[in-house]
């Protein structure tokens, strides 16, 4: 298992989202969505280029598995997936669109909803949850990686199995506060409200699966 550091600007931004007191935190699964997303159109357009690759629609999805006992909530995706380089490099960085390059001028009257319009992007998990693992296996190796993150101290990251390409994302959910409520996040009518509200022009399946009872 490595041992890694975040970069300076990186762990400044995920210091942030640790201590966030965002009123709309929510906006993580928007994020990981998203991402998800994302990492299926990769693998749609490469498949428009290269004849080995067929993209078979009811193979790429979407999937949200909150699970109660463990207090866990998995993001999975069947998208292009990435190597132990990429999840260093992608997710070692602050976001490319993400509010850090948002510019001055562009800045929303209330000055306030900056992480609500423009995303911050992969680092928004760390709002509701504090441990991060991603488990995710690249289009085209053999090999899969774990990467793993408590926080601003650093992330490990370690090889691991994992049959199918794509990546999963585990959230260790918070523990309710007294001011915060973090144990919304593992209840299928909440998420499917906020999944409603911000992912519903997503162009793939988003499946839900419940492991807990
Ligand atoms: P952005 O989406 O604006 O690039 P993010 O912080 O949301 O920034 O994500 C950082 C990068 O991490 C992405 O650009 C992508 O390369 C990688 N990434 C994040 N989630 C996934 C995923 N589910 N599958 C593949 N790559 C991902
Ligand atoms: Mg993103």
């Amino acid at each position: 298992m490595e041992k890694k550091q975040f970069q300076a600007e990186s762990k400044r931004l995920l210091e942030m989202m640790i201590n966030s007191i965002y009123t709309q935190k929510e906006i993580f699964l928007r994020e990981l969505i998203s991402n998800a997303s994302d990492a299926i159109d990769k693998i749609y357009y490469k498949a428009l280029t290269d004849d080995q690759l067929v993209f078979d629609k009811d193979s790429y999805y979407i999937k949200v598995i909150p699970d109660k006992d463990n207090r866990t909530l998995t993001i999975l995706d069947t998208g292009i997936g990435m190597t132990k380089e990429e999840l260093e490099t992608n997710l070692g960085v602050i976001a490319k669109s993400g509010s850090l390059a948002f510019k001055k001028e562009n800045e929303p009257k209330d000055g306030h909803d900056i992480i609500g319009q423009f995303g911050v992007g992969f680092y928004s998990a760390f709002m509701v949850a504090d441990v991060v693992t991603v488990i995710s296996k690249a289009l085209g190796s053999d090999s899969a990686y774990k990467w793993e993150s408590a926080g601003a101290e650093g992330y490990t990251i370690e090889p691991c199995d994992k049959e199918t390409i794509g990546t999963e994302i585990i959230l260790k959910i918070k523990e309710n506060t007294e001011d915060e409520s973090y144990e919304e996040f593992l209840e299928v009518y909440r998420l499917k409200g906020i999944i409603k509200k911000y992912s519903d022009f997503i162009r793939y399946p988003i499946k839900m699966d419940v492991t807990s009872k």
